[in-house]
């Protein structure tokens, strides 16, 4: 890891370099890494210069063809399925293993692709992915039916199969930790698995995936697909050979993947999509905590997190100091190389997102909201955004409806519980929210009155491998983590026999 100082931090020094090599750049199908049917590859870009990082095998729908085809069989006839579920947790096991063995590899691969600190790659993200793929290698040798009574003299047992071939489309803002959510629980159920990358950011799945094998992961359970949404996506979730489809991203594609699935053959489908989460500050709170953790609440990961604390509602008697608290944090925010030690916030992932993040704040100030902090990109390369704050800003403003994804906080005034559960509640989309007080009571009203899949008390974005995440409305179906993503990768069968004078006697 780079140990350059934060102070120095500037996105228009040159980039470091990062302390790992690009190895596999291929799809990976039935155990081998290779190329694309077509011969086809696409740039994976570098966030902080725009420059290729390298250039990736682009998989179309024939080798989503030849990915299903080998994940069919692994399922149908192979081993993954038939061994014991203490093997199988045994290899979720190694894994996780290995990927804290190439820590540093893994981390530096994903800031390089994603524009996310080091800090936040090594020092969380690639921790959580070995804890989720634990968590679920415990849980495979624990699935089990059960035997339930009747009305009869039957002994009617109920099984828990895996499903079968899960298509799985994940998003490019927390690329390793959304291939942990989604492949861990799949394979712990005994699953086969084919997952279509962002194009974004291909290259740590990849490079993960040759881990799990070398963990002793059967050939043809894991094939990851590279490739664009409207063509390697589509076609995963229109295929008939899938038997479950799960999706992370936006709204709008969740719609589509959903369609997609519904024509095809019904597959059933867990969506985790968009947000505009309330991150709600009441008068009893300590203002200076409460501006941190609002702060963290959107900043994170460059405001390119589907559950961003986006839309930061404060009680009036506290708002004018919390305003000018919340600027004076975001303009001590360090942006800059996401590589350099003490950088709070790297680049966003592409032009497109940092266009349209500055397309927002234009209309944030057209519309009359007041900007109090940032506003402009940073240097004059790569695609740094300033930390940005917007007050007084009114409910209909599209800063205060849209899913922005980036580093720009909303802050609204309200005067009373009832008001803001009404505000905070009032879209299409929910999936989190944040609730800071020193009261138990408005602690209590708060979380069982805001329809949101997770609230956060005195906290924000706690991932624990073990709670359950995921959105109520727009913001999806299903949950994933927990003990509730295992219902996502199993079926239900009932097998019922006569326990006397049975037909056939
Ligand atoms: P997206 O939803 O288009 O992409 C997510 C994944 O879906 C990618 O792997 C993509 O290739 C795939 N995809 C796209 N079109 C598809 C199709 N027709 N069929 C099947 N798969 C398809 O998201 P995006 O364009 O990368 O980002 C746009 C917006 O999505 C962001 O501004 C943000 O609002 C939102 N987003 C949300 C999340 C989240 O975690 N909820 C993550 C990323 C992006």
């Amino acid at each position: 890891f780079s140990t350059a100082p934060a102070a120095a931090a500037a996105p228009t020094e040159e980039p470091i370099q990062p302390a790992v090599e690009v190895k596999d750049t291929q799809l990976l199908i039935n155990g081998n890494f290779v190329d694309a049917a077509s011969g086809k590859t696409f740039p994976t870009l570098d966030p902080r210069t725009g420059e290729v990082i390298a250039r990736v095998a682009e998989g179309d729908s024939e080798d989503i063809d030849r990915a299903v085809a080998a994940a069919r069989r692994a399922f149908d006839e192979g081993p993954w399925p038939r061994m014991t579920a203490y093997e199988r947790c045994r290899v979720l096991l190694r894994f996780a293993d290995l990927v804290e063995r190439h820590a540093e590899e893994i981390a530096a691969l994903e800031t390089w692709d994603n524009g996310k600190t080091l800090a936040q790659s090594a020092g969380a993200e690639v921790p959580m992915v070995a804890r989720c793929m634990r968590y679920y290698a415990g849980w495979a040798d624990k699935i089990h039916g059960l035997v339930v009574p009747t009305d009869g003299a039957l002994h009617a047992q109920v099984l828990h199969e895996p499903v079968g071939v899960a298509g799985q489309i994940i998003p490019w803002n927390f690329p390793l930790l959304m291939f942990a959510w989604k492949v861990g629980p799949a394979l712990a159920c005994g699953n086969a698995v084919v997952l279509k990358t962002a194009e974004q950011t291909p290259l740590s799945a990849l490079y993960v995936a040759r881990l799990l094998h070398e963990a002793g992961l059967p050939d043809g359970v894991l094939n990851v697909v590279s490739g664009f949404g409207p063509t390697a996506g589509a076609a995963l979730c229109s295929h008939m050979g899938v038997d479950k489809l799960a999706f992370t991203g936006s709204t709008g594609t969740g719609q589509i993947v959903l369609e997609l699935a519904a024509r095809s053959n019904l597959k059933p489908v867990t969506l985790e999509l968009g947000g505009k989460s309330p991150f709600i500050v009441m008068d009893d709170a300590d203002v200076d905590q409460a501006v941190d953790l609002a702060h963290q609440a959107v900043f994170f990961n460059q405001g390119q997190c589907c559950c961003a604390g986006s839309r930061t509602f404060v009680h009036e008697r506290v708002y004018d100091e919390f305003v000018e608290k919340s600027k004076a944090r975001a303009m001590k925010r360090v942006v800059g190389d996401p590589f350099r030690n003490g950088v709070e916030q790297g680049p966003q992932i592409d032009g497109e997102q940092f266009n349209k993040i500055l397309r927002y704040v234009r209309s944030g100030v057209d519309s009359g909201a007041t900007l109090v902090a940032g506003g402009d990109r940073v240097g004059n390369r790569g695609f740094y955004i300033q930390p940005t704050v917007f007050a007084d800003a009114k409910d209909d403003m599209k800063i205060a409806k849209d899913e922005i994804f980036g580093p720009v906080q909303t802050i609204l005034k309200f005067s009373g519980v009832e008001e803001v559960v009404r505000r905070a509640n009032a879209t299409h989309y929910g999936l989190a929210a944040g609730v800071f007080t020193r009261s138990l009571d408005a602690a209590n009203t708060l979380s069982r009155a805001l329809r949101a899949g997770s609230v956060w008390i005195n906290c924000y974005d706690v991932f624990d491998a073990t709670i359950p995440f995921g959105g109520y409305k727009m913001s999806g179906i299903g949950r994933e983590k927990g003990i509730y993503a295992l219902r996502n990768y199993l079926q239900t069968k009932a097998v019922v026999t006569p326990l006397k004078n049975p037909a056939w006697l």
